[in-house]
């Protein structure tokens, strides 16, 4: 007899076309509804708060005085709440991201209760590939998702284990319709029977046991109260079937015993049967961008930070930095992050992602600020500190200021040594903007800002002090020089006349053409998805006339070049093929002559409406396929789609265009050679060309509607509603950061993981004056002039992040190896007493070997490793 669990839920966006404010009225109206059925009727067991505790936060911001009701329902196990914070995307969001989402989720959900114990993601649009590891790492062995399976992965099947390279796994159960059939069940027994019929066939086909789940709840639905009555009539409609109100884990419980289920890997990104919205990665860039540059800061600059200057007896803030992660993570809900929603409210996640940028960039201030104020040193005079957040020494070019009120300096270090720098800039500045106090004391000499550039060795994972010296003169000739032709160690580089580069890579002996082709075509699509034009012919920037600049020095070299793309001004002036507007892009580029790094930073100025901009990056490989990285990991992905060739003949819902998700890199490569592009802003590539052999990245792309029918890519009904939303057309202006390099070997070998991660951890400093606006006290701390916390010995592996334990003292130290199995030591400037092997939540497995101060991890492929240090 077939059993179906009809499970109570309610999926809670907190904000999509509606506002969080919106929705938080509907909640605390709700809420009281759940309680009142739970706490009243002993037969309606259960209830799935959507798995994420954010829902908490928000109910208890409004009605603090219930926490006790709330805790009871949910330690009586009838109110079911986490284990996430928020319902998270998992193609554009940071591993650290996704692990803080379930730390603080279980966190938030264990002062109440236990939490669910079920990866429960039931509309994330696309599954990554590295899911059941995450999940594993605090202990859930259970997942539940929709969007983006087809038989191809495997199976055809609504059960089976998923796992990871690193053996992981975990036990799908998959949603095949949805999370909502059972959404608002009529009474009336025939549309209810039409209704059931439907998916019972379905339900049938594809499950593996005898159990079915029917999940009774919708987008913001309220509970339903009449469920009774429409389970008598279920009962009589069906009678060969056994209806009772249930919760996802009593579905696990009867999986368990089905020990033949198929185990498959990989991630789910197919929208055969559901939308997965590939294309979706590059709406309102300003939004994306804004999430890769926020996410880095925090893992790369400021926990480690903070970990340095804790160690140096400094309080590591907690609480400031969860509040940072909160800020962000309700962006990371698949529609707010998605950027499927109305323009209240991106500007709602645009402002949220403004406060956790502040506080980080405050935060890093601070720290820095902590640190080289308490060095304990004789010196009077003013200080400059580098700090290095990676474990390994870096041989750095630093572009800083030096605020003084010297008419020239020298740079000394700890030994006496003249450091040789660069004089970039020299401008006045108004004593009153360092402090007011200064002037409001009647003193209006002014100060100098000095911009400087420096070449230096910065200790690993620590930071090297700096002495501002008076001095009667100092040589401040640049050595800065037109070019027409740059040489570095690595590259020979030219601009073209339409702004794009030739690079010859001299390691490779390869010339790569026409790098920075720009590509613009029309966008018919929504919030959800890009929609080319039929027929279209592409414009591309290869007639114009650009404008540029190339300057080098001792240090590195400065391309500047300025183009104008005419560009129709809608789609109705491109299907007339009139140019009436423009895109403006300004390249800035900057090439250090010792590293085989080229920085670029595009400044775009975008006039037009409803089109896609890219640029092309030929790397001269035919590819198969590219790879780029997802959390904690690489994933390689065929250049071409087969299902191309037959989703209209299957009738996808979505047309599966190559246009794939990246977090920081993406590469192609063959046995000799490879070229990748590293950001800090587009998440978004696809490899195109005849021979697939060019990066194509998403500069952005511009539409005016959340959700539109039939199109090209995407038949049948809107996604979301027809809501115009004009502030994603992107008008105006905004700035993209991202990088190439040119390396021998393949991208895996090449461990393009490692230079993305260097290139999103700059050198930061910190330049100490005797003047500051908020006062501090001095604090009883002293710390050393130079520091190195401790330095990698033998390592591929990445640094995820370096922080302090949620509960204990000690460290966290979360690394992941991109490659082949390997093992890394690190040395410990200090005496290491123990480390231990820990999972995500920082609960210890084991301990591990720390034989003469070194530290050893072995780590397999993809794989993600946490050690506690103590
Ligand atoms: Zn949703």
């Amino acid at each position: 007899m077939k059993k179906v669990h009809i499970v109570p839920h309610m999926h809670w966006d907190r904000e999509w076309y509606f506002s969080t404010e919106e929705s938080r009225i509907l909640l605390v109206n709700n809420m009281e509804e759940i309680m009142d059925m739970l706490e009243n009727n002993p037969n309606y067991p259960y209830y799935v708060l959507d798995g994420q505790t954010s829902i908490l936060e928000d109910y208890f911001a409004v009605k603090p005085e219930n926490k006790d009701r709330v805790r009871n329902l949910i330690q009586a196990g009838k109110l079911i709440i986490g284990p996430w914070y928020t319902q998270t995307d998992e193609m554009i969001v940071g591993g650290e991201s996704i692990v803080r989402n379930l730390l603080y989720g279980i966190k938030d959900s264990e002062e109440f209760g236990a939490p669910m114990r079920i990866g429960y993601l039931p509309d994330s649009f696309g599954q990554s590939s590295q899911m059941p590891q995450i999940l594993n790492g605090f202990d859930i062995k259970y997942s539940i998702f929709w969007r983006g399976t087809s038989e191809r992965h495997g199976t055809d099947q609504t059960e089976f284990y998923w796992e990871t390279a690193d053996g992981s796994k975990v036990l799908v159960q998959l949603f095949p319709l949805g999370y909502a059939i059972g959404k608002y069940l009529p009474e009336d027994e025939s549309e209810l029977q039409k209704r059931l019929d439907k998916y019972f066939t379905v339900l049938d086909k594809k499950a593996t046991t005898e159990n079915l789940i029917i999940p009774n709840g919708h987008d913001q639905m309220p509970i339903q109260k009449n469920i009774f009555e429409v389970m008598e009539k279920l009962h009589d409609l069906y009678p060969d079937r056994e209806f009772f109100l249930s919760k996802y884990e009593n579905v696990f419980d009867e999986l368990e015993k089905n020990h033949t289920l198929p185990t498959i890997q990989g991630e789910f990104l197919d929208g055969k049967y559901m939308r997965v919205h590939r294309s979706i990665y590059s709406t309102r860039m300003d939004i994306k961008s804004a999430n890769a540059r926020i996410e880095n800061k925090i893992t790369n600059i400021l926990e480690p930070l903070a970990t340095i200057a804790y160690r140096l007896g400094f309080e590591y803030h907690h609480g400031l930095i969860e509040l940072i992660w909160k800020e962000i993570m309700k962006n990371h809900a698949h529609d707010s992050i998605g950027s499927c929603c109305s323009d209240k409210v991106h500007r709602e996640i645009m402002s949220r992602f403004y406060l956790a940028e502040e506080k980080t960039d405050q935060l890093i201030e601070f720290y820095k600020r902590k640190i080289t104020d308490a060095t304990d040193v004789n010196y009077k005079e003013d200080r400059l500190t580098a700090f290095n957040l990676l474990p390994y020494e870096r041989n750095e070019v630093v572009t800083t200021e030096v605020i003084t009120k010297l008419s020239s300096f020298e740079l000394k270090d700890f030994q006496d040594n003249t450091i040789p720098f660069e004089l970039i800039d020299k401008t006045e500045l108004d004593p009153g903007l360092i402090d007011r106090q200064i002037v409001h004391y009647g003193n209006y000499d002014p100060f100098y800002k000095y911009t400087v550039q420096l070449k230096d060795h910065i200790p690993a994972m620590g930071y090297k002090t700096y002495y501002i010296v008076d001095c009667d003169q100092t040589n401040y000739d640049t050595t800065f020089e037109e070019k027409d032709v740059v040489e570095t160690d690595f590259y020979r580089i030219s601009v073209n006349s339409n702004g794009t580069l030739n690079i010859f890579d001299k390691e490779n002996q390869e010339e790569y053409q026409n790098v920075l082709l720009l590509e613009n075509g029309g966008d018919d699509g929504d919030e959800y998805d890009y929609s080319p034009l039929l027929n279209e012919k592409l414009i591309y920037s290869t007639q114009l006339n650009a404008e540029n600049k190339i300057v080098q020095n001792q240090f590195e070299t400065h391309i500047r070049i300025h183009l104008t793309l005419p560009v129709p001004s809608d789609l109705e002036y491109r299907k007339a093929g009139k140019r009436d507007s423009k895109v403006t892009v300004d390249w800035n580029i900057t090439i250090p002559n010792h590293k085989a790094l080229i920085k670029i930073e595009a400044e775009i100025d975008n006039q037009a409406r409803d089109h896609r901009l890219r640029a092309f990056i030929p790397t001269n490989i035919a590819s198969k396929f590219s790879v780029s990285d997802n959390q904690f990991g690489y994933i390689r992905r065929d250049v071409y789609d087969s299902a191309m060739d037959i989703w209209e003949k299957e009738n996808w819902n979505e047309r599966p265009d190559s246009i794939y998700p990246m977090l920081s890199y993406v590469g192609l490569s063959d046995d000799r050679h490879g070229l990748s592009v590293l950001t800090n802003s587009t998440r978004e590539y696809e490899i195109v060309g005849e021979n697939y052999d060019t990066i194509a990245i998403t500069l952005f792309r511009s539409i005016g509607v959340l959700g539109k029918e039939e199109l090209v890519r995407r038949p049948g009904r809107p996604s979301g509603i027809k809501l115009p939303t004009p502030d994603s057309q992107m008008l105006g202006k905004q700035t993209l950061e991202f990088a190439i390099v040119a390396y021998k070997g393949s991208t895996i070998e090449a461990n393009v993981a490692r230079m993305a991660k260097e290139y999103l951890t700059p050198i930061e400093t910190y330049n100490k004056i005797p003047y500051n606006a908020m006062k501090l006290n001095p604090s009883e701390v002293k710390t050393p002039e130079n520091y190195s916390l401790f330095i990698e010995e033998n390592s591929n592996a990445v640094l995820s992040t370096l922080k302090k334990p949620e509960k204990d003292d000690g460290l966290v130290l979360r690394i992941f190896n991109p490659g082949e199995e390997e093992e890394s030591s690190f040395h410990m400037s200090n005496h290491v007493c123990k480390a231990f092997e820990a999972n995500l939540n920082e609960e210890v497995v084991s301990s591990l070997d720390t034989r003469d101060e070194k530290l050893r991890v072995k780590l397999r492929e993809n794989q993600v490793k946490t050690v506690l240090i103590k």
